[in-house]
C-alpha cells in the first residue's frame, strides 16, 4: 500500500467527509453537552467496523483503535467536537438548526477529517505494522476542557506519539503550517473587584473614588508587560472590561470591576504575571485606602511542539503535499487543550489553512460568520495519511528490507 493509494481512497469519501462535517454543523452541541454529536461518531466508527469503541472516556470522549497486523508503535489522532454558544449568522445552507449554538471554530471539520481516516485506514489494517488511536475529545473550548480529563483517564498511557491539527480560517487555503517549539499561549483570565467608599461627587475628599482607583490599577498592570517582562519574550496582558458608576453625573462610584486575559508561554513569566497583577492592585488599593480582592484563573498550559516531530511532520508534509505550501508560521496568542497532549508525549499540531476569499470565507474563528474552505478537511486527511505512512507503513518496509538483506 502507498500513500498515493491512500490518498485516492480519501479522495473518493471526499463527499461523504462533506456530508458528515455539514450535519455535524448543522446540529452543533456546546463543550460537555455533546451527547448527539458523540452518538453520531460512535455510530460512524461502528459502521466502518470499529469494535470495542470505548466512549465517555474522560466524562464524553471517544476512542477506538485500528490495529494493524503486524507488531509497530501506536499512533494517536485527536479531533476536537464541541461547538460555542454563538448565534451563526452565515446564512449556510446547512447552518445550525440549535439557536444560540454555532460550529465556529470549525471542530466540525476536524472530526469529519478524522472521520475519514478512521474509514479508510480500516480498510487496510492487515497492511499495517503497529496500531493507530483515533482520539475524539470533547469540550476544547471551555475550562476545565476535556483534553485533561481523558489524559487522567489514561488515553495516551499506551501511545508512543500523538498530532493533532487546526483548520485555520481566513489563512487563504493552499498552505500547510507547523510551528517548532511553543505554538499557542497558555490563556488566563483575571478578575479585579476594586471597593471604595461612594460619596457626593462635589466632596471627593469624604469618599474613596473607585473610579480613580481602577485607573491607576488598569494603568499599572500595563507596564507588567512592557517593564517587567524580559522583551526576548512573548506576553499579553489585556484588560477587557471595565466597569463603575452608574451613569451619574454627580455620584462618585463605591465600587470598580476589572477583567482581563493574560496570554504567555514561558511558566516562569506567567507566575511573574500572576504575582505582580495580584501585588500591584493590592499596593495601588492600599495607597488609595480602597481594598480589592483578585482572582487570577489559569487555562490551558502553552502548546508547545516537539521539535523532532515537528521537523518531522513538516518534511513528510514537504515530499508529499506537492500542491500545498507547506511552511513555519510564527507562534500565536490563542490557547487550545491540546497543549496537554503535547505535555504528555511527543507529537505536533499543525494547522490547515482554510480560508478562501472568492468563496467569501474571510472571518475568523469564533465570529458567528466563521466558515472554512471545506477542501482542507481532505488536506487535513493526507497529512494524517502521511503521518500513518511514516510510522505503520514504510518505517516497517525499511525494516523488512533490512532483516531480508540480514538474512541473505
Ligand atoms: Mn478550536
Amino acid at each position: 500500500m502507498s500513500i498515493k493509494q491512500l490518498e485516492k481512497e480519501l479522495n473518493h469519501l471526499y463527499p461523504e467527509t462533506v456530508k458528515w462535517r455539514r450535519h455535524l454543523h448543522e446540529h452543533p452541541e456546546p463543550s460537555f453537552e455533546e451527547w448527539n454529536t458523540r452518538q453520531f461518531i460512535a455510530k460512524k466508527l461502528k459502521e466502518f467496523g470499529y469494535e470495542n469503541i470505548e466512549v465517555n472516556v474522560g466524562g464524553g470522549g471517544i476512542v477506538a483503535y485500528l490495529r494493524g497486523a503486524k507488531y509497530g508503535p501506536t499512533i494517536a489522532f485527536r479531533a476536537d467536537f464541541d461547538a460555542l454558544r454563538i448565534e451563526e449568522e452565515t446564512g449556510l445552507p446547512f447552518a445550525s438548526k440549535t439557536p444560540g449554538v454555532m460550529h465556529a471554530c470549525g471542530h466540525d471539520g476536524h472530526t469529519a477529517t478524522l472521520l475519514s481516516v478512521a474509514k479508510v485506514l480500516k480498510e487496510h489494517e492487515e497492511e499495517l505494522a503497529g496500531t493507530v488511536k483515533f482520539i475524539f475529545q470533547h469540550a476544547e473550548e471551555v475550562l476545565p476542557g476535556g483534553g485533561k480529563s481523558m489524559i487522567d483517564a489514561g488515553v495516551l498511557s499506551d501511545v508512543d506519539a500523538v498530532y493533532g491539527l487546526h483548520l485555520r480560517s481566513p489563512l487563504e487555503y493552499g498552505t500547510v503550517s507547523y510551528c517548532a517549539g511553543y505554538a499557542m499561549a497558555a490563556p488566563d483570565f483575571f478578575n479585579i473587584q476594586i471597593q471604595g467608599k461612594g460619596g457626593h461627587a462635589a466632596h471627593p475628599s469624604s469618599t474613596v473614588d473607585a473610579v480613580v482607583v481602577a485607573s491607576y490599577v488598569v494603568n499599572q498592570l500595563q507596564s507588567i508587560i512592557s517593564r517587567k517582562k524580559d522583551p526576548n519574550q512573548s506576553g499579553v496582558l489585556t484588560v477587557s472590561t471595565l466597569q463603575a458608576g452608574d451613569g451619574a453625573h454627580n455620584v462618585i462610584a463605591d465600587k470598580a470591576t476589572i477583567k482581563g486575559t493574560v496570554r504567555t508561554f514561558d511558566p516562569n513569566l506567567r507566575n511573574l504575571v500572576e504575582e505582580k497583577i495580584k501585588s500591584m492592585t493590592e499596593g495601588i488599593c492600599s495607597a488609595h485606602d480602597a481594598s480589592c480582592e483578585v482572582t487570577y484563573t489559569r487555562g490551558y498550559p502553552a502548546l508547545y511542539n516537539h521539535i523532532e516531530e515537528t521537523e518531522l511532520i513538516s518534511e513528510l508534509f514537504k515530499e508529499n503535499r506537492k500542491d500545498m505550501k507547506v511552511e513555519e508560521i510564527p507562534l500565536r496568542m490563542g490557547g487550545e487543550d491540546f497543549a496537554y497532549f503535547l505535555q504528555e508525549k511527543p507529537g505536533s499540531f499543525f494547522f490547515v489553512h482554510s480560508g478562501n476569499k472568492d468563496k467569501g470565507i474571510v472571518y475568523p474563528h469564533h465570529h458567528p460568520k466563521f466558515d472554512f474552505d471545506e477542501r482542507a478537511m481532505l488536506v487535513g486527511g493526507k497529512c494524517f495519511m502521511d503521518i500513518v505512512n511514516h510510522y505503520l507503513i514504510e518505517s516497517t518496509e525499511v525494516f523488512e528490507e533490512s532483516q531480508q538483506a540480514a538474512g541473505e
